[in-house]
């Protein structure tokens, strides 16, 4: 499979130089020149499928002879160690859970099926080194850590924005040492992603092998899709049409949603739920795309002013907007409805969501008042436990400490403070 560059088509590059380059050259993203829906036999048999196999058959075309059969099973098989309940919530409204993993986000999926795709092209590498230079919101920079840690020839170096992520991500991101490093950037997001983008494009530093393990890298964003297949799996008994709502921030996990549907994933409509962030919600209102600085809010890690993967998804419909629309829906919420739905789930089910998954419940119930006859999955993107004043504070509860998080609370946290562009760079050099 060949991925060309969104800025010009004629920059293509094998699965392999795309992983390692993270962003094209020109500054495009890639995306893949050929997608090949998968034969109906499969979604046929999808039920008696296991996750592993799923995810075998949803990522062979995009990484074509370059990884061996046997090691990219080896490699999914460690991606996908642990569970994707889906809980339902409510009469025909479902909460994904993504958050069974090491570090308790979903981007752990991405983050080490990514980590274990470098480590197989670094094998033969004795003395060249990779640096993945990473901006995060707040749990990309965990995910990643804990997915590179000890990777042989790469070196991590996490951006974050300083007071911005809680004190559970950011003990995640600073306290494992070994090739990790983490900047702290007085700063918000956006800071942190424009000094990412600026050192890609710095010549002086070519030397380093720069590669980003944000959603633009193609080895973190891919893997997303599989999560939107085993969810299809369980409910696909039901034979009722599917909408999915994504608490959406950078729009990585989106718009895997929608490549999935470009391979046959029957999902009849997906809601971009958003906080008060609305670039994108904006954009549907009113044809311009127009984006603005982030806001901070209580859904922290959805703080994207400019979200990067949004190309990609105009890209799947050709910059049609009369065709997306179709599929496609984007509504914002602001912090007090989100507090206000989170207290409403609990009280009516039980269910403890947290920020993040709240404002993916709130922009699937309003399209649920459209798509009436529908089943609605909300992607629950991060354990409540990562955001826990927030949620004890609202919902009067303790939760208990689940063993991967006890594990770096008493850490002692390590950071770099930076202010500018020319304090990362003269920190890589
Ligand atoms: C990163 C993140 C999001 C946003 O996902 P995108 O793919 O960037 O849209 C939502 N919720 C949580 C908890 C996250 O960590």
């Amino acid at each position: 499979m060949k991925y060309y560059s969104l800025n010009n088509k004629a920059i293509k590059v094998s699965f392999q130089e795309a992983v390692i380059q993270g962003l094209a050259p020109d500054k495009g993203l890639y995306f893949p020149e050929h997608i090949e829906p998968i034969e109906s036999d499969f979604y046929d048999k999808i039920e008696n499928l296991s996750n592993e196999a799923i995810a075998f058959e949803v990522i062979k075309q995009f990484v074509g002879d370059e990884i061996p059969e046997a090691t990219l099973k080896q490699i999914i098989a460690e991606t996908l160690c642990f569970d994707f309940p889906l809980v339902e919530v409510e009469k025909d409204i479902y909460s994904l859970e993504l958050f069974h993993g090491p570090t308790m986000a979903f981007k752990d999926v991405g983050a080490r099926f990514m980590a274990r795709c470098l480590a197989y092209f670094n094998k033969d590498e004795t003395d060249s080194k990779n640096t993945v230079l990473v901006a995060t919101s707040g749990d990309t920079g965990g995910a990643v850590a804990s997915g590179f840690l000890g990777v042989k020839g790469v070196e991590v170096v996490i951006l974050y924005p300083s007071g911005k992520v809680s004190d559970i991500q950011e003990k995640q991101l600073t306290t494992l040492g070994q090739n990790i490093t983490a900047l702290e950037v007085d700063g918000v997001f956006d800071d942190c992603q424009d000094m990412v983008k600026k050192a890609f494009l710095d010549e002086s530093l070519n030397h380093k092998n720069l590669t980003s393990a944000n959603s633009i890298n193609i080895a973190r964003w891919l893997p997303q899709m599989f999560y939107f297949f085993f969810a299809y799996k369980q409910l696909k008994q039901s034979e009722k049409s599917l909408v999915v709502s994504c608490p959406s921030g950078n729009f990585g996990n989106i718009c895997a949603g929608i490549l999935a549907k470009e391979l046959g994933l029957p999902i009849e409509h997906f809601v971009a739920s958003t906080n008060v962030n609305d670039t994108v919600p904006r954009f549907l209102e009113n044809g311009n795309y127009n984006p603005k600085p982030s806001k901070a809010t209580i859904s922290n890690a959805m703080d994207v002013g400019n979200p990067s993967n949004f190309v990609r998804i105009q890209e799947m419909y050709n910059h049609d907007l009369k065709a997306f629309e179709k599929d496609f829906s984007s509504f914002s919420f602001s912090d007090e409805e989100t507090i206000e739905v989170l207290k409403q789930i609990y009280k009516t089910s039980g269910y403890v969501a947290e920020p993040h998954g709240a404002v993916g419940y709130l922009g699937l119930k309003k399209q649920l008042e459209t798509n009436t006859e529908s089943i609605g999955v909300f992607l629950e993107t991060a354990h409540p436990v990562k955001f826990l004043e927030i949620v004890e504070e609202t919902l009067k509860v303790t939760l208990p400490i689940p063993a991967q998080i006890e594990s770096v609370m008493g850490k002692e946290k390590k950071s770099i403070k930076i202010k500018s562009y020319e304090d990362l760079k003269s920190f890589l050099k």
